[in-house]
This record gives C-alpha cells, structure tokens and sequence, in this order.
C-alpha cells in the first residue's frame, strides 16, 4: 500500500504540494485530479523518489521512502512510473524496450515476460518495430507495458492517456485497469480529465492549488463533494 502524511514540496516560497495526506490500499487504483498547475505532478514525483519533500511522510511497502531528513531515491523504491511523454528507448525495438527493466531475470525469461506482457497490451506483431513506427497510442502501450513487466507493486502513471483520442482512451483506460487488477498492483495516476478519473479509479482525489479538497470514490465525489471547489470541478466534467 501506499501511503502520505502531510507531504509538503516548497518551490521558493510556495507550498507546490501542501500538506497531502491520502492512503491507498494494496490492489487499488487512485487519481489525483485537478486544474493545470495544482501540483498533481510535483506529488506524483515526491513519491517516485525525484523531488525531496520539505516536511511530512510518505510510506510504501511499509517502508518509510521520504520524510524531511531521508530520502530513498528512486532506483530504490520498487515503484513504477509511466510519464507524459512516454519516453521509450528510439534506438530499442518494442520488445528490448519492454525487457529493458528486467535485468535481473536471466534472458529466456526476461523476453518470456516481455512477450507475455506485449499480448496483453495486442501488440505482439509490433514485438519488432521501432517506435516511430508506432501511433502515439501503441506508444504509450508500450510504456505502460514496460512499466507492468517488472510486476511493480505500485505503479505512478502521470496523464497516461493524454495524447490519445476520446475512443482510444476509453479503450485503454478500461485495458491497463484490467492490467492493473490482474497483477493487484497499487496503482496512483494523474489526470486533469474527470471521466478517465472516474473511468480508472477506485478512490480520486480532488487537489486545488497544492491542497487535497476531498479522498474519496467516484460515488461520493459526485453525490456529495465536500467544498463548492469539488462540486464545481466535477460538475464540470458531466
Ligand atoms: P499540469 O496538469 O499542468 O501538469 P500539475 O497539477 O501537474 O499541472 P505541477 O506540474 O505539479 O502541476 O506544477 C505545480 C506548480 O509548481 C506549477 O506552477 C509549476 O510552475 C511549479 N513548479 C513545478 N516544478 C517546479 C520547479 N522545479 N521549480 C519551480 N516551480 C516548479
């Protein structure tokens, strides 16, 4: 599971996140949601180990990653994380580009994990190209399945269907939380998009200016948000 207390990451004088205290059980899928620069992302990177934070907790595993005074950095977390641009290796086909993360398997497995994990996201007959010979789309299922193949326990996904059309993202959207729930993976994602919020996620998070305005399910949310902020955002989205 997953869990922050109080977590606070200050940009000069300005609380970016601040104080945000949320859990997440093992095997759930959580989403912040918020307007443009309420530091959805800055959160989603104190928990991946690449912003320190300036006060609070934040727990995993039952470790503690990151307080004020300790920081376990990233490579040391056992999280995995699929950002905005996807990032794949150009130079790698699709499948060394899945097996990349997996060293420490011998190589038979390693391209058996591969080969498991590009079938379940229907990209095996790509297994060769290179991504720029990929739709946006497929690339970002490549990502994804380089993120999943390892069997991360938890998993930060930052706008993951962002670059897609509205169909392609319902599709997916329904695809990796599949994924996710297969593998019981504890997974956290971001999104300024209200549906896929509610489309993904067990448990969404509604943050303004830095601050968590409600934790709560999509249920909830909807039918009774806690401040007019809530109401308002996501009476916007239906
Ligand atoms: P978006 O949906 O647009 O990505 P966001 O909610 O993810 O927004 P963040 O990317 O976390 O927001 O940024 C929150 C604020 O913190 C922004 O105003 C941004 O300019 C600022 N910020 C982010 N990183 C830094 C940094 N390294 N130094 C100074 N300010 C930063």
């Amino acid at each position: 599971w997953l869990e922050l207390d109080g977590v606070t990451r200050r940009f000069g004088e300005r609380k970016v996140v601040d104080g945000l205290s949320l859990g997440l059980p093992r095997g759930s899928i959580g989403c912040l949601l918020g307007p443009s620069g309420c530091g959805k992302t800055t959160a989603l990177r104190c928990i991946a180990g690449f912003e320190p934070v300036d006060a609070g907790v934040i727990r995993a595993h039952e470790r503690v990653l990151s307080t004020s005074q300790m920081h376990t950095p990233p490579e040391n977390r056992e999280i995995g994380m699929v950002f905005q641009d996807y990032a794949l290796f150009p130079h790698l086909t699709v499948i060394e580009n899945v097996a990349f993360g997996l060293h420490k398997r011998t190589r038979a497995a390693r391209i058996r994990r591969a080969e498991e994990i590009l079938a379940t996201v229907g990209l095996t007959e790509y297994r060769s190209h290179h991504p720029h010979q990929l739709s946006g789309g497929q690339q970002q299922r490549v990502a994804l399945a380089r993120a999943l193949a390892p069997e991360p326990t938890i998993v930060l996904l930052d706008e993951p269907f962002s670059s897609l059309d509205i169909e392609l993202r319902e599709r997916l959207g329904d695809e990796v939380r599949g994924l996710l729930k297969s593998q019981n993976t504890t997974a956290l994602l971001v999104t300024h998009d209200q549906q896929e919020a509610f489309a993904v996620a067990d448990i969404v998070g509604v943050m303004r200016a830095g601050r968590l305005e409600q934790w709560d399910s999509p249920y909830q949310l909807y039918h009774r948000p806690r401040t007019r902020f809530v109401a308002d955002f996501i009476g916007q989205g239906v």
